[in-house]
């Protein structure tokens, strides 16, 4: 579209320019915005603080000293006047204090700036100043350091709310906020509706531009809190539309699949046990929306090793029986070869042809299996990861297609593969149990099969909470488990830089995001892991961790699954369905910062053998909030019950989107969405989706045309962090 504009001599829109464009942003500016997401004119306005510093709510020293006794920190904002010349002193080389005292009606505060000379010849005794920081109150005497200091004057007046930016190292605060300025200048002519105007109405939401404008520049506290919520109810409308949409495109009436034959007992033979009662309710509604006549539209969900690749082989083999091929997706490679090691010993014995198609398939082998998806060819099933969406690959007969954690893929891949897969049965596979209020909302359009029952005879997974005080034992543990020839997890929450690096610097009293309350230091991956080789030296252990390269990611998890490692340190960007029954022992560390979901996940890594296996969670926290989260991982292991309790404490966010995946990258995309708890709003924000989708499927509408590229600006900052 882009190309088609430039040949018609037609400008593209301001938002959709690259942030070049705009004053004081060069290459390098250019590449810092880029680790924010940021690439255009438009994702700048859509890049909203972090957090306000409400600068405006000033209050004399006497209530600043009441609030501190009460155990608030502020920070908080006074007008003062200065009593003294501030004096500058070196303390050390390379840092300066400089100090002054400055008063109202009820008192005085001592205020000492770090290395900011400059000060000096800006402060002077008798002028009035509107002092933001952090005060305290120290060796009987009110304290203010390093304060911002803005000129009082009653004919100039001051912003009383400023917003903090995410930045990185690179970017500071004033150019973001001078950057954003400009952005919102140019593009304000642009800025369409992309909400349903009924919906606004409905749940009184501020418009686009009220949004925007107030996001940026809000005028009060209030109009944040409105701006907010407008914000948290389009990411949810747009998440469920992607949903919505990816439902409507499979549901069409399509005589032309109905599977005639749905006769099992073959398949039921040659499958190595048989069936939970789950698993056979699961295979007896496929089984009915195969030969319903309709396109089968269906998530099968359910825990982790509770068996959904029989149900997905049940399909499969259903279709081939009806003369159809299927293909079976998988987000990375390593589980695209655990199902295809699956799914090839069964479908060997029944004569049925399966084949893996990967990014690593070389050449000759690719054209081979290429040429088997041909109507005529002899591939009847294909597993593999994305590498099946290239051009190349076209199916023959195709009549069925199976995804495996389908939100692991971007919005773009899984267009790519609806596309390909167009007018076929689809059945989606995810290890996330999704909660039953969640279900009804979100699939709507979409039927559900649960797995809620496990294989019998599993080894039963012991829990376990300790503190920072059981290190010594914990490595004995590991180290008499790893003696025994098992493998042990240890996962950490990922880092998010960036965000610690604001924190550190920047004062803020109103937020917008919910921040996970800081409750213990964490301890980053990187020194857990060298913690680990030095206390375990005679251990083989591997490393994971979001910044690694797919293929290093990959080729380590693969020498863990062969046994070639002991222990695997891990962030949980890695924490995919892989399966290895050896492993018995898992350790999370900082448990607090994990999502009850998650943590049940990770467990679900651990017990998949006959071994008795242990899921041990470290935490220090203190907070009776976080404590109680834990004790529920320890009292069940029920994921329905889990995801229901999740839901309830934290909002959606783990149940669309492996939040921890998203977070690390940096972006900001569904952040608000996801600490959504209000019941109503996601459900009205699931029934617009929905009825947007049901009225115009493709977003074709004029209507719809903001939606639409909202959408896709947010599809393609999906896509990059697959990549
Ligand atoms: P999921 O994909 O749901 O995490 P899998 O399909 O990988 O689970 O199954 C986990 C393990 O349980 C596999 O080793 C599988 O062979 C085994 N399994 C699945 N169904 C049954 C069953 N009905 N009885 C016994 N074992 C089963
Ligand atoms: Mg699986």
């Amino acid at each position: 579209m882009e190309r088609e504009r430039a040949k018609n001599g037609e400008e593209l829109p301001v938002s959709e320019q690259s942030v070049g464009i705009l004053h004081g942003v060069g290459q390098k500016t250019r590449e810092a915005l880029s680790k924010l997401g940021v690439e255009t004119v438009g994702d700048l306005v859509r890049l909203y603080p972090r957090a306000y510093q409400n600068r405006g709510d000033t209050m004399s020293l006497s209530l600043i000293r009441e609030k501190l006794a009460d155990g608030e920190t502020g920070p908080f904002s006074a007008i003062l006047t200065v009593a003294a010349a501030p004096v500058t002193r070196t303390v050390r080389r390379g840092m300066t204090l400089t100090k002054t005292r400055a008063f109202d009606e009820t008192g005085s505060v001592e205020i000492t700036w770090f290395n900011q000379p400059y000060i000096v010849s800006r402060v002077h005794v008798g002028e009035t100043f509107r002092f933001y920081g952090r005060y305290t109150w120290e060796y009987g005497k009110l304290n203010l350091n390093s304060p911002v200091t803005e000129a009082w004057r009653e004919d100039v007046p001051l912003a009383d709310i400023v917003p903090v930016y995410p930045v990185t190292a690179e970017l500071k605060q004033k150019f973001m906020a001078d950057a954003v300025a400009q952005a919102l200048r140019l593009t304000e002519r642009e800025w369409k509706e992309n909400l349903p105007l009924d919906a606004l109405s409905e749940l009184g939401l501020p418009t686009v531009g009220y949004t925007l404008r107030q996001i940026h520049r809000p005028e009060s506290a209030a109009a944040i809190g409105a701006a907010k919520k407008r914000l948290a109810f389009e990411e949810l409308y747009l998440m469920f539309l992607s949903m919505a949409q990816s439902g409507a495109a499979a549901k069409q009436p399509s005589g032309a699949l109905r599977f005639t034959d749905c006769g099992l007992d073959e398949f039921l033979a040659a499958l190595p046990f048989a069936l939970t009662g789950a698993q056979a309710r699961s295979v007896g509604e496929i089984a009915a929306d195969l030969s319903g006549g309709k396109l089968m539209n269906r998530i099968l969900t359910g825990d982790v090793g509770s068996g959904k690749t029989a149900v997905a082989e049940a399909a499969a083999y259903l279709a081939v029986k009806n003369g159809k091929k299927a293909v079976v997706m998988a987000p990375t490679e390593i589980l695209a070869r655990q199902h295809y090691a699956d799914f090839s010993r069964l479908f060997e014995k029944l004569g049925i042809k399966t084949a893996l198609l990967c990014g690593a398939t070389k050449k000759k082998e690719r054209n081979e299996i290429l040429e088997g998806l041909r109507a005529d060819g002899g591939v009847d099933i294909v597993v593999g990861t994305h590498a099946l969406l290239t051009e190349d690959v076209t199916f023959g007969r195709l009549g069925l297609a199976v995804i495996d954690e389908q939100h692991r893929f971007g919005v773009r891949q899984r267009a790519a593969l609806f596309e390909k897969a167009k007018n076929v049965h689809c059945l989606v596979m995810s290890a996330t149990p999704i909660p039953r209020t969640l279900t009804l909302a979100a699939y709507g359009m979409i039927d559900v099969s649960r797995l809620d029952e496990l294989p019998a005879g599993r080894a039963k997974t012991s829990t376990f909470i300790v503190n920072e005080s059981y290190r010594e034992r914990l490595n004995g543990f590991i180290r008499k488990q790893a003696g025994e020839g098992r493998q042990i997890y240890v996962v950490c929450p990922a880092v998010e830089e960036r965000e610690r690096e604001a924190d550190a610097e920047e004062l803020s009293n109103l937020s917008l995001y919910e921040e996970t309350p800081e409750t213990a230091p964490m301890k980053s991956a990187l020194q857990t892991a060298d913690e680990l080789a030095h206390a375990l030296p005679e251990l083989r252990i591997g490393f994971v961790h979001g910044k690694l390269k797919s293929a290093e990611k990959d080729r380590v998890m693969t020498e863990f699954a062969e046994g070639r490692l002991d222990v695997l340190v891990s962030t949980t960007v890695v924490e995919v369905g892989v399966n290895v029954p050896n492993a018995t022992l898992m350790i999370v560390e900082n448990a607090e910062r994990f999502g009850l979901s998650q943590l049940h996940q990770l467990r679900g890594r651990v017990g998949r053998g006959s071994y008795q296996s242990y899921f041990i969670l470290v935490s220090d926290t203190k907070s009776p909030e976080a404590q109680d989260r834990l004790k529920a991982i320890k009292s069940t292991t029920d994921g329905f019950e889990i995801a229901e309790y999740d839901l309830e404490l934290r909002g959606p966010g783990d149940f669309f989107s492996e939040a921890g995946a998203i977070r690390q990258h940096g972006q900001m995309n569904f952040r608000l969405a996801a600490a959504c708890r209000d019941p109503v709003m996601i459900e009205r924000a699931s029934y617009y989706a929905k009825r947007t989708v049901e009225d115009d499927p493709a977003l074709a509408r004029p209507e719809n045309a903001e939606t639409a590229r909202r959408l896709a600006a947010l599809g393609r900052k999906e896509g990059k962090i697959q990549n």
